[in-house]
């Protein structure tokens, strides 16, 4: 059995959430857009679905829209917002630690003319208000800043950088895939713009992303085809993702205080084990304002791919954070970014606590780390 510490990467489907999608793999496989009745109860069903995510982030149905996973939303958000309102301003805001779905998309803007401001994070791993504030230009047209960090779990001042935008009459986009599901998130508290989401990252299937757009918020479809998704994302729906989509962040909404709490007691948990048993640790990123199941540790003076490659042979799966390109372990930009030394971001270890993740299992994780590193 592998005791599974990646839930950052992505997550288990829930059983209850493939049995509610089963059906539209199976008996009915109609397009949503027939006329026949198969072809309208499909519709049916992608209709509850998106009324279950705007009921989940307090938004309405028609700010909805379903992509084929987080990085295409992230896409659509970013280069849609960019392309509808260039003609007043070419200057966009966003952080360097960003997902490569951010970072990459804002490259391929900088390519079109437009300029990127890349904010560096505190040491702690948030980004300053006021550091969003002093880059706002009289150009500036959206500002884009991640909700929660993937690598770290930094929780980011979402609610003061969105009024912050509003004030200046800037669209502001939040990437919210690692924090759907483990942090209350509602749109109309927290007047975000646009907020990108993916089900895989909360026990729903892979290949499905959704979008939430503000009514009225400008943006242009960056994929040409039919009529789905009221002209902004054109292409047969994925009726079974969107069915599971819309069960998974249900669930994840009703237990959402439930499961972070005990993410949390596990993430605690094992922090405190690791610091008692293994000398010479430094935990990445802010304590307090932090994702209940993530947990960021450098190991110092271990080399970060051996250490997952001992733990791959325990049967546990952990991440470094770091990108592996051609054999070689990179340290990881998010890292660098809040000053962590090369050396020393080599030696980190990302464990990611997840809702079936079991004490025992944390106890063989610790274990594990003490009889390898020592
Ligand atoms: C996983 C992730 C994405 C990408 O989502 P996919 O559905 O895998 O494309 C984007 N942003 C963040 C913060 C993520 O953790």
């Amino acid at each position: 059995m592998i005791k599974y510490f990646d839930n950052a990467a992505t997550t288990k489907l829930d059983e209850e959430v493939l049995k509610e999608m089963l059906p539209y793999l199976t008996e009915n496989y109609a397009n949503p857009s027939s006329i026949y009745s198969v072809g309208k109860q499909a519709k049916e069903a992608i209709t509850i679905a998106r009324m279950k995510i705007a009921d989940a982030i307090g938004a309405n149905v028609n700010e909805i829209y379903f992509t084929s996973c987080g990085s295409e939303s992230d896409n659509l958000a970013v280069k849609g917002i960019a392309y509808a309102n260039s003609r007043y301003g070419n200057h966009i805001i966003t952080s360097s630690i960003e997902h490569p779905a951010i970072l990459n998309t804002c490259k391929a803007l900088e390519g079109m003319g437009f300029r990127v401001t890349y904010l560096k994070p505190e040491p702690n791993g948030i980004v300053s208000v006021d550091s969003v504030r002093k880059a706002i230009t009289k150009n500036t047209i959206l500002i884009s800043i991640m909700f929660a960090n993937n690598e770290i779990g930094t929780i980011q001042p979402i609610k003061e950088i969105a009024e912050l935008a509003r004030r200046n009459n800037i669209y502001f986009h939040t990437d919210c895939v690692q924090a759907m599901g483990n942090v209350k998130v509602n749109v109309k508290e927290l007047k975000v713009s646009a907020l990108s989401m993916s089900a895989h990252k909360f026990y729903g299937p892979k290949g499905v992303g959704v979008l939430y757009v503000r009514e009225g918020v400008p943006f242009k479809r960056i994929q040409d085809g039919g009529h789905q998704e009221r002209e902004k994302r054109s292409g047969t729906e994925n009726v079974a993702g969107i069915v599971g989509t819309g069960k998974a962040l249900e669930i994840a909404t009703k237990n959402l205080e439930i499961n972070s709490r005990k993410m949390k007691t596990l993430r605690d948990y094992y922090l405190e084990n690791i610091q008692l048993r293994i000398p010479n640790i430094r935990i990445n990123g802010d304590l307090e304002k932090r994702l209940p199941g993530n947990s960021n540790v450098c190991f110092l003076g271990v080399d970060g791919a051996k250490l997952l490659e001992e733990l791959d042979k325990r049967n546990i799966c952990a991440s470094s954070g770091s990108a592996c390109s051609a054999g070689l372990l990179q340290p990881s930009p998010v890292l660098l970014a809040i000053g962590v030394p090369r050396n020393v971001a080599k030696s980190s270890l990302r464990v990611t606590f997840g809702k079936s993740n079991t004490l025992e299992e944390v106890d063989y994780l610790v274990r594990s780390l003490v009889e390898i590193i020592n």
